[in-house]
């Protein structure tokens, strides 16, 4: 009787594939990774299970080339987690199963991964390096109480001082490092605010099992500091805890903050900014550490001892995945928690509505924190400034002008926020109005001139900025609207004594976040001026003034999300007004004064407007009181790619509750030259709507013509 192994590969069938497996590679377990031939290539595949029979004839069956033991097995928790999504997201269980592994763990080349943990060698436990040497000291001190991260002490800068202690014995490499030591070390901790000790007293009781707890809490009011004694709970009973963070707020701040307060132990990171190397080495050290600080991918990490996941900014868009398999690491997070009766706190001073309202239903528990921690520090105050009535003059306003020139003089602190990178939305031409189109997408290019360039931010098209107009030849070309680079360049003008700094992502690299904290704490910034990236993970102390400019695009947008984003987004630009002793002050600049969500936002009263909110999601009967579905097509034609999407619904199920919309052009038509169009459907019972999808899904692999590309997305997002 032979073996055959059922292998999952990274193809978009949504099928297994069985294997002969020859005698002398077996007994092979499920999770083990696998080299297969795959029509004329060969493939990595994840072993599932082996069977004595298959539909195809074993004379027919293909062998399994070789067993990777060269690497560790996908874990049966990741294996049953994979399955969940393939599932909810309708998505090949191999694409999903082999995109949890870092790249390099994806092909079959025989790898020696660097040893990740620095550990101190029975001779340094009592060695005494010379008192100059103080940085040698501190890190041998350091490793004693606990194993180092390479990764961690590359970024830390501590690689010649680990070099010293190795080359004195002190100190050796290892793949696995010891347990920490017996007792829990934690550094002293900031005495709980009686709100932060009545939410513990709830929280820590509800450690033990799966439950999902939602952290509402006022910017300022302390979250993390709540996370860290939930941390710290978890690690003294010897688990794991995952940290799951948005994309943009992985600073090495944060990583340092996690480490000084869990000193003795094994705190590791893992994100998309991670070298390849360093990415492999920590997934293969993930099982080791105590606490894992990432980013979205890392809901997918190996962690055998986990106990508990903490959702940080639960309602950041940068949890969804946006292509492939579009999942949600904060729902997979939910989900893994559940598989693993792990609990699962979501944290955020605005949740997402989805959230909110299985805490307003009892599903989740509502944890709210409403006051400020440090107790001097009050909300800022949030005013208005109506452009109806008020004349802005290079987007700026006489009020903000004075603000920013009053808050100078006081030697504090500005931010001006405005949510377009680039120096001008388009490049103009007022004699036949040409509008700098891009060639590939239905979109502006946007003008950059520092880098003198016109620039697409959608397909990423760049051209030379033109000398006249392409359209009609007139040299005297407009820069129509600001954007961050222009208005940068307003303020100078305006204050020549100030110093001001633009972030936005032209401007920032990956590790430049530590750098802009040490500028602005030091002092040595009057005025930030960028785009969303500030709003995000920074406390300014003496940042006292938030200027607010053109959020009017959102407040009547077609997406039915914008107004939810938008008071996000506001109440967290304005949450790093005024956070240390010093009160704080907003200032927007709007057309629409009188639109409610300013209203909600000036007495900073989320729980209010999120009512409003949700009422009127649930008379359009929109998320989160139905579930929807997005078709996705794309085609060098709009014909075709609707074409695509009634055939795929004239091949619809029907199903009683499951209501399909018609198809439509997507709201951004074309992107790099590929018409894009969608059919929405949507139900208010989950289960429904999950039956029609399997139902439905296979009968569009059969839909001729094919399309260039088709998707389906799960509780979509962005539209
Ligand atoms: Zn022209
Ligand atoms: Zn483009």
């Amino acid at each position: 009787m032979p073996s055959i192994l059922q292998v999952a590969l990274d193809t978009p069938l949504h099928r297994l594939f069985d294997y002969r497996l020859p005698d002398e590679l077996g007994p092979v377990q499920p999770g083990v990774l696998v080299e297969v031939p795959f029509g004329r290539t060969r493939q990595i595949g994840v072993a599932l299970s082996l069977q004595t029979d298959s539909a195809i004839q074993t004379d027919k069956l293909r062998d399994v080339l070789c067993v990777l033991d060269d690497r560790p097995a996908l874990s049966p928790d990741i294996l049953r987690l994979a399955q969940f999504c393939a599932d909810y997201y309708h998505y090949p269980l191999g694409a999903i199963l082999l995109a949890t592994l870092p790249p390099r763990l994806r092909n079959a080349t025989p790898f020696v991964a660097d040893t990740p943990w620095l550990v101190v060698s029975e001779a340094g436990r009592t060695a005494e390096p010379p008192a100059r040497a103080k940085a040698q000291r501190a890190l041998l001190d350091a490793l004693r109480a606990a194993p180092q991260m390479r990764d961690a002490l590359r970024a830390q800068k501590q690689g010649r001082h680990a070099a010293a202690l190795i080359a004195a014995g002190w100190a050796e490499w290892t793949r696995t490092p010891p347990q920490t030591a017996e007792t829990p070390q934690t550094a002293g901790s900031p005495l709980a605010t009686p709100e932060q000790q009545a939410a513990l007293d709830r929280l820590l009781p509800a450690l033990t099992q799966f439950g999902v707890h939602l952290i509402h809490g006022v910017t300022g009011s302390g979250k993390t500091e709540l996370y860290l004694r939930l941390i710290d709970a978890v690690l003294a009973r010897g688990l794991q805890a995952l940290v799951l963070i948005p994309e943009i707020a992985l600073t090495p701040q944060l990583e340092q903050h996690f480490r000084n307060r869990f000193p003795g132990r094994r705190v590791m990171t893992l994100h998309s900014g991670l070298a390849e190397a360093a990415r492999t080495e920590n997934w293969l050290a993930a099982p080791d550490c105590d606490v894992l600080l990432g980013t979205r991918l890392s809901v997918f990490a190996p962690l055998p001892r986990l106990g508990l996941i903490v959702v940080d900014e639960e309602h950041d868009g940068s949890f969804k995945q946006q292509d492939g398999l579009r999942y949600s690491a904060r729902d997979v997070a939910v989900a893994r928690g559940k598989q693993a009766n792990v609990p699962v706190v979501l944290g955020s001073a605005t949740p997402s509505l989805e959230s909110y309202a299985h805490a307003l239903a009892d599903r989740y528990q509502l944890i709210e924190l409403q006051q400020r921690a440090i107790s001097q520090a009050q909300l800022p105050t949030i005013e208005l400034v109506d452009l109806k009535h008020i004349p802005v003059d290079n987007g700026l306003t006489r009020p903000a002008l004075q603000a920013l020139t009053e808050t100078l003089a006081r030697g504090e602190q500005s931010l001006v926020f405005l949510n377009r990178r680039g120096y001008a939305p388009a490049l103009y031409c007022p004699s036949c109005a040409w509008v700098s189109p891009c060639p590939r997408c239905s979109a502006r290019l946007v003008l950059h001139r520092t880098s003198h360039r016109l620039k697409c931010h959608h397909c990423g098209f760049e051209t030379r900025i033109p000398h006249e107009c392409p359209s009609c030849g007139n040299p005297d070309l407009k820069a129509l609207g600001q954007g961050t680079q222009r208005l940068e360049e307003t303020l100078a003008a305006l204050l020549p004594a100030a110093r001001i700094r633009r972030i936005d992502r032209d401007t920032m690299r990956p590790r430049a976040w530590a750098e802009l904290g040490e500028a602005v704490h030091g002092g040595a910034v009057d005025i930030l001026v960028g785009t969303q990236m500030l709003a995000k993970g920074h406390d300014f102390p003496n940042m006292t003034l938030a200027l607010i400019l053109d959020t009017d695009g959102a407040l009547y947008s077609p997406d039915f999300r914008a107004t939810e984003r938008l008071f996000a987004q506001l109440m967290q630009v304005a949450g790093r007004a005024g956070r240390a002793d010093k009160p704080g002050r907003v200032l927007i600049q709007t057309a629409f004064p009188d639109h409610p969500l300013f209203r909600y936002l000036q007495r900073h009263d989320y729980a209010g407007y999120a009512r409003v909110l949700l009422a009127e999601r649930k008379q359009l009967e929109l998320p989160p009181y139905t579930r929807q579905v997005l078709l996705r097509a794309e085609a060098p034609t709009m014909e075709a790619a609707l074409a695509f999407l009634q055939r795929a619904a004239a091949l619809a199920p029907e199903y009683a509750g499951v209501s399909m919309f018609s198809t439509t052009p997507a709201p951004m038509a074309r992107v790099a030259n590929l018409e894009r169009a969608q059919l929405l459907i949507q139900s208010t019972q989950r289960q429904a709507l999950q039956a029609f999808v399997r139902d439905w899904r296979p009968q569009l692999d059969t839909i001729k013509p094919r399309v260039a590309r088709w998707s389906l997305d799960v509780d979509p997002l962005v539209f």
